[in-house]
């Protein structure tokens, strides 16, 4: 039986460019895309990795991982990584249950699962119910250009290579709807407001939103666990969709009933542990799950083998920016709309020790 040997946080920060200014959804411009990978060895010698969610917080998220959660889990069993989660939810709860502490949780948990799926020779989505399919649908996820020339010029750029569903994070009426010109009338086109209207406002444009044919609205309103609010603006008929700011099946169990298309995200839900435990709610539920995924290391692994696994996912978020460069370059990349699923040992991603060395934070 191997034990957990070291945990160890590792900080890395890689440039990214995506046509526009890089400001809006950020606290401050956003132009690298950080990461906290999780690596994980074990006694004898194996690796796993994972991902905790980073952005504007990783040296945050990497202290959780190294003062927090490696002191509860080294020595201790490395085979079961559910029981690990839990172990570490419950004598971390004190540090406040949602937001580091769990992005921390998430990043070690998603490293167990590769190491239990390099252990057994098998992918994880083999590991936690099957393979069921080879591939899954991509949508464009469009960052926040809060220019119509530019939304329109990179929605049409999108459409023009074969996604099917563009994903803007516009919030005012002029862009929202450069977006609907720019992708044209064919492609399902989504916007997220990450929580930047008010309930007055979010009525005010469900005509627009209506009349341009918006496929999903997403995090309308600020806060973002205000279920019965968001439930309420089911009523105009646009499909409502929340959940990359909640945390834990727990949380889950109350949003499922609010929304149309749940979004757990694997860096920050919990891991893959929580994520197979929102994918049962959901199925109880009748939903459809839409995964939180705009990411480039272990947590764009790990979703893949979750979407192998679980026929509740039915979209991949894909983040339509250009990184300077992957920690794996075998990374699948959406051809036409559409995203080939890995099958090797694990989530399948081997971080390039050359990429760490170059991008390493501190
Ligand atoms: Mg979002």
């Amino acid at each position: 039986m191997s034990r957990i040997a070291s945990v160890e946080p590792i900080v890395l920060k890689i440039p990214f460019s995506d046509g526009g200014a890089g400001v809006g959804i950020m606290p401050n411009k956003w132009t690298n895309l950080e990461f906290v990978l999780v690596k994980v060895t074990t006694d004898d010698g194996l690796v796993g990795w994972g991902e905790g969610f980073a952005y504007f917080c990783a040296a945050s998220v990497a202290a959780a991982v190294r003062d927090m959660v490696a002191p509860v889990v080294v020595g201790q069993k490395a085979d079961d990584p559910a029981a690990i989660n839990l172990a570490l939810q419950r004598r971390l709860h004190l540090h406040g249950r949602y937001g580091i502490t769990i992005f921390a949780i998430s990043g070690l948990d998603i490293a167990l699962w590769d190491l239990a799926g390099k252990r057994a020779g098998k992918s994880v989505a083999r590991l936690i119910g099957g393979r069921k399919r080879e591939s899954i649908t991509a949508y464009a996820s469009l960052m926040r250009y809060g220019d119509p020339a530019l939304v329109e010029k990179f929605s049409a750029k999108a459409a023009g290579e074969g996604f099917n569903d563009v994903k803007l994070h516009e919030i005012a009426r002029d862009t929202i709807g450069a977006g609907r010109k720019g992708a044209g009338p064919k492609v399902r086109l989504t916007t997220d407001i990450n929580c930047n209207w008010s309930i007055a406002e979010t009525e005010a444009i469900m005509p627009f939103l209506k009349e341009i044919d918006l496929f999903w609205l997403e995090e309308p309103i600020f806060p973002p666990e205000d279920w019965d609010a968001l439930k309420a603006l089911g009523r105009f008929g646009i499909s409502i969709s929340a959940g990359e700011n909640a945390c834990t099946a727990m949380e889950f169990s109350h949003l499922v009933q609010a929304v149309t298309y749940p979004q757990p995200s694997v860096t920050k839900v919990g891991g893959i542990t929580e994520a197979i435990a929102v994918c049962d709610i959901a199925a109880r539920a009748g939903k459809t799950v839409m995964p939180h995924s705009p990411y480039f290391g272990p947590g764009y692994w790990a979703t893949l083998q979750l979407a192998a696994a679980r026929t509740e996912v039915a979209l991949f978020e894909y983040l339509y920016v250009d990184l300077d460069a992957l920690i794996d370059e075998s990374l699948p990349r959406p051809q036409k709309g559409q995203l080939a699923i890995p099958d090797l040992p694990g989530i399948g991603c081997t971080p390039d020790p050359k990429a760490i060395e170059r991008y390493r934070v501190g």
